[in-house]
């Protein structure tokens, strides 16, 4: 293990964050343990432009209390882009519901409408929408075909805090709107998540849900339903508030990393870097790479060989469809089939070191390695430069 390679990520602290965290464990007990959680919460809504925000231990129970709350149980069907990280359909099966993968589509690596609308049956209850790596989906014919069927939305906007289409952010398109903490994401609480809505029954709901089944309020031990616990401490609710005052600054930071990636390899031949609609902007959680495939180099080799070269990635996500998780599921199998793109775009690409401390000079080595590797699989790096 090179203890020099580049990592793939990593957060921006500042003394900020060292103040607040530090605030909250010395005096944020009893009577005052929430008052983070409630200042980060207003921060967050109104960043994300909603009406009300529900700070979580993660996007996984984000995604949770989102089906919960809606209402989605055994019998009910769930569509969700074959390609995501399985956080995204994995609470499906924490409801009893049975995961449907539609396609992606390859000009914004997001749920295809398309694909979407022919998984659609009398049994569908819900959507989950993913927002891959920064970029969206056509939100509108995705809400559009929804509304028709009366189909719930959950915008599962894990990596893509601060994305927009037009002048709106990511996360405020569905019912709910999911965003994940982890240590990964752009901006982070070590661990933690947040649910957000503009649906005053939703967040009531969930409100109620997140704390075993009690009114909020309750000092009685009065549960009125068997239900979770899903909350954060305090000391997370202060680096999620500090975080989110430096949301310009941090997404800014993320489009910058992606534009040194754009200028040196955008122009080489049979290279695609992160796709993203007309009207949207990306705030490239992930500055991802994909190689054509006949280029002949999948992305466990490329991965291996940019690591030789010290520059840590990490694959493309692999199909759900295609991983020992669902091997014997039914939609699965016939995901497998019916899901080109996502078949076609998954095993040729990787994600480049994007921590938020990544130097310039960092970039441009792990731009020479990238060259390096394609060179040697007879793609020439003189193409790019003279472009
Ligand atoms: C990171 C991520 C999640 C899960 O977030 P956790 O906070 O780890 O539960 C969910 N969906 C997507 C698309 C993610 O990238």
């Amino acid at each position: 293990m090179n203890q020099n390679r580049i990592p793939v990520a990593g957060p921006s602290i500042t003394q900020r964050e060292i103040d607040y965290v530090t605030d909250a464990v010395t005096t944020c007990w009893y009577g005052e343990a929430n008052k983070y959680h409630a200042k980060f919460e207003q921060a967050f809504a109104e960043y994300i432009g909603v009406r009300h925000a529900v700070s979580l231990p993660s996007c996984t129970s984000a995604i949770h209390l989102s089906l919960a709350a809606l209402g989605v149980g055994p019998g009910d069907e769930v569509i969700v882009p074959d390609v995501t990280w399985i956080a995204s359909a994995a609470p499906i099966s924490y409801v009893g519901a049975t995961a449907v993968f539609a396609d992606i589509d390859e000009r914004s690596w997001c749920l295809s409408p398309q694909s979407f609308e022919t998984c659609i049956t009398k049994n569908t209850k819900a959507v989950i929408v993913v927002d891959l790596y920064g970029s969206m989906p056509e939100m509108a014919r995705i809400r559009e075909i929804a509304a028709r069927h009366g189909i719930a939305v959950v915008e599962d906007a894990a990596e893509a805090f601060g994305s927009q289409i037009g002048d709106r952010m990511a996360g405020s398109f569905g019912d709910t709107g999911v965003f994940s903490f982890h240590g990964s994401k752009t901006m982070t609480t070590g661990e933690g998540g947040m649910l957000v809505t503009d649906r005053d029954d939703l967040f009531e709901r969930a409100c109620f849900l997140r704390d075993h089944g009690r009114v909020p309020g309750d000092v009685n031990f009065f549960n009125h339903e068997v239900a979770f616990k899903y909350k954060m401490s305090s000391m997370q609710a202060a680096l999620g508030l500090a975080q989110v005052e430096r949301a310009e600054e941090l997404v800014g930071r993320k489009r910058e990393i992606f534009s040194w990636y754009e200028a040196s390899l955008a122009a080489l031949p049979g290279v695609s870097l992160n796709a993203t609609l007309p009207g949207t902007t990306n705030s490239y959680w992930m500055s991802t790479i994909v190689l054509d495939s006949s280029i002949g180099l999948d992305k466990v080799e490329f991965g291996r060989a940019l690591a030789a070269r010290g520059v840590d990635t990490r694959p493309f996500f692999h199909p759900l469809s295609s991983i020992p998780a669902y091997q014997h599921d039914a939609e699965a199998a016939k995901a497998r089939t019916r899901n080109v793109a996502s078949y076609q775009l998954s095993p040729c690409g990787v994600n480049l070191p994007c921590g938020l401390s990544l130097t310039r000079e960092q970039a441009d080595f792990v731009c020479d390695q990238v060259r390096a590797v394609l060179a040697e699989c007879g793609i020439s790096a003189a193409v790019s430069e003279a472009a």
